[in-house]
């Protein structure tokens, strides 16, 4: 076992724009402690950059529904197309303790690569499309608090203001919680 902390919002690892991957032979080592470190975290999926490791690299695991037959890594990933419309309720490893009601694209479909760096394109729906546009955030900067109005962020200001602090100190035990949904 290797867990890892998982960065916090606030810290500028988040924002970054991660780097594609062309040597697979280190991922296997990377994507082992990311594994270790998201089910320490009870979490569904997990950024490469989460960890602080600002590659194009994110792994989910839904096998507790039906819609999946196992976990999958997912190496330089790219939405091609995206259709229809869902709203579901979105925690994130990176902001402890905070969900937010999303709307996203139902459909995704999204090339990628996987671990032996053989291509692939699938079209995903569901709580599989769903984790695949929040990693894919992440791996692009961006986290579930840009996708809410002003007005919900100015209600989540102080909760997010402490974890921010926390983050910048690094002094922060992460909050537990029994979502389904936290990537
Ligand atoms: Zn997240």
């Amino acid at each position: 076992m290797s867990v890892a902390e998982v960065i916090k919002y606030g810290d500028p690892h988040l924002r970054n724009v991660c780097s594609e991957v062309d040597d697979f032979k280190i991922l296997p080592e990377i994507v082992s402690q990311m594994y270790d470190t998201m089910y320490e975290e009870s979490g569904i999926g997990l950024a490469a950059n989460q960890i602080g490791i600002d590659l194009n690299l994110f792994i989910i695991d839904i096998t507790h529904t039906d819609e999946a037959d196992g976990p999958s890594e997912f190496v330089n990933g790219k939405i091609m197309d995206s259709r229809g419309e869902a709203t579901f309720s979105e925690g994130c490893l990176s902001i402890p303790g905070v969900e937010f009601e999303i709307m996203r694209p139902e459909f995704v479909t999204l090339q990628y690569q996987k671990l032996d760096g053989t291509k692939h394109t699938t079209e995903f729906d569901g709580l599989y499309a769903r984790a695949i546009q929040h990693e894919i955030d992440h791996l692009n900067g961006k986290m579930i608090i840009d996708h809410v109005s002003a007005i919900t962020r100015l209600r989540y200001k102080s909760q997010l203001k402490e974890i921010k602090e926390a983050a910048e100190t690094r002094n922060f035990n992460s909050a537990k919680t029994n979502t389904s949904a936290r990537l």
